[in-house]
């Protein structure tokens, strides 16, 4: 084994000790590992760990070649962690290969041979929906930077800087006091919901949520493109991102609009059509909004969120400016929903929900529920390239009309 640098011991001690893995429960029942999930992206490899107990845990961090260590104790090996190895796909961007052993009678080790320089993540979430104990690691490249903030590190992933509007700007708000008619080009975040080990509704058939909606927001930036505007999207891959992380994105490229795009599901086969919502300033318009809205916002819960992010903002000027932003949604809703109604059913009129993504108190912000996966006429459209394409039409075209009059903030 290589000689460990000073800092390296440090830092292998310190993590330990962070991370705190508590001691050993008396009587704690041994972890069977349940399932091994990898999730390669360009943002961040995610692995995960399933088990029917928390799983204790240390890790340490080596160089020459990079390398994460981690021991889990009180458990053994089972078929299911040693598929860790296969799950590796060669195209993944951080991870050359894991293996993982039995260190003692009580202890696993994994090894992570890395391609580059990591900045590791390493949590634990609680049972929740259908999962189970996880163990969450998710591999940031450093980017030379010790200890930067991962949420820093998916924002610049965006290769933008924007030159007076940071995320760690105390005053995250353009100057739209006295809006003057600027010529420049328009600004679109698009959203795709969910991602990663997060896959939101699910069809009876099996269709992913966060499969369709990725596909209908790649067509929709085709679209909104062509008419001339700078578009953006908070993920172009299958990854987890979490909700603020949207947001932020959005205000990071100084969006003039945003559009988080996703499909809804229930527990009943019978409702179908397409809805979309804005963000209510005082809890849900319907019972059934509120539920949307808590099931939609509980993706963080099953993503998994480490850090702690609380920016918010509470004064009188965001009061304003949200309600200012809240008609100018609403505005955007209704000209997007009257050309999805071209296509299919509306299920309801504008919506008002209390979404996390739809909080950024200065960009108009919609979100699209494009149809039901859990009715089998909507799951039929959703399904099909041309609904798609039609849906994304339907976004842009709306987004144009509202464009079209909007007075766009001066930068
Ligand atoms: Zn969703």
């Amino acid at each position: 084994m290589a000689e460990l640098s000073r800092r390296q011991l440090l830092g292998a001690s310190a993590g330990a000790m962070l991370l705190g893995a508590p001691k050993l429960a008396l009587a704690a029942s041994r972890n069977q590992f349940l399932a091994v999930r990898i999730w390669p992206a360009q943002a961040y490899t995610r692995i995960t760990l399933e088990s029917t107990e928390k799983i204790n845990y240390k890790y340490f961090v080596l160089n020459n070649p990079n390398r994460i260590i981690v021991d889990i104790e009180n458990a053994n090996l089972n078929n299911v962690l040693n598929t860790i190895t296969q799950k590796v796909q060669h195209s993944d961007p951080y991870i050359r290969n894991i293996r993982a052993g039995q260190k003692d009678d009580n202890t696993i080790r994994i090894v992570m041979e890395l391609k580059s320089n990591i900045n590791p993540q390493i949590f634990n979430l609680e049972p929740v929906s259908n999962f189970k104990h996880r163990l969450v690691m998710d591999l940031y490249p450093a980017n030379g930077r010790v200890g930067e903030d991962p949420i820093l590190a998916l924002l610049n992933d965006m290769g933008v800087k924007s030159p007076t509007n940071t995320i760690n700007n105390s005053s995250p708000y353009r100057q739209t006091a006295v809006p003057k008619r600027s010529n420049r080009r328009p600004v679109i975040m698009l959203d795709p919901g969910h991602g990663g080990e997060d896959p939101g509704a699910i069809s009876p058939n099996g269709l992913q949520e966060k499969e369709v909606v990725l596909a209908i927001a790649r067509e929709t930036k085709k679209r909104l493109e062509a008419l001339g505007y700078k578009v953006y999207m908070t993920r172009n891959e299958d990854v987890f991102i979490p909700l603020k992380v949207r947001t932020q994105k959005a205000q990071h490229v100084q969006a003039d609009l945003f559009v988080s795009i996703h499909a809804d599901s229930v527990n009943r086969p019978e409702p179908r059509g397409t809805g979309v919502y804005v963000l209510s300033e005082r809890g849900a318009s319907s019972e059934a909004a509120r539920l949307l809205a808590d099931s939609q916002n509980r993706s963080d819960t099953i993503g998994g969120v480490k850090m702690s992010n609380n920016r918010e903002v509470n004064n009188v000027l965001m009061d304003m400016l949200q309600s200012q932003t809240i008609t100018d949604s609403s505005r955007l809703a209704r000209l997007v929903l009257n050309q999805l109604g071209k296509h299919n059913k509306i299920k309801n009129e504008i919506n008002l929900a209390n979404f996390v993504v739809l909080r950024s108190p200065d960009i108009p912000s919609i979100l699209v529920e494009t149809a039901f996966l859990s009715n089998p006429q909507d799951e039929a459209l959703l399904r099909s390239t041309s609904f798609r394409k039609k849906v994304a039409q339907s976004i842009a075209d709306g987004m144009k009309q509202y464009l079209s009059a909007a007075v766009l903030a001066q930068r």
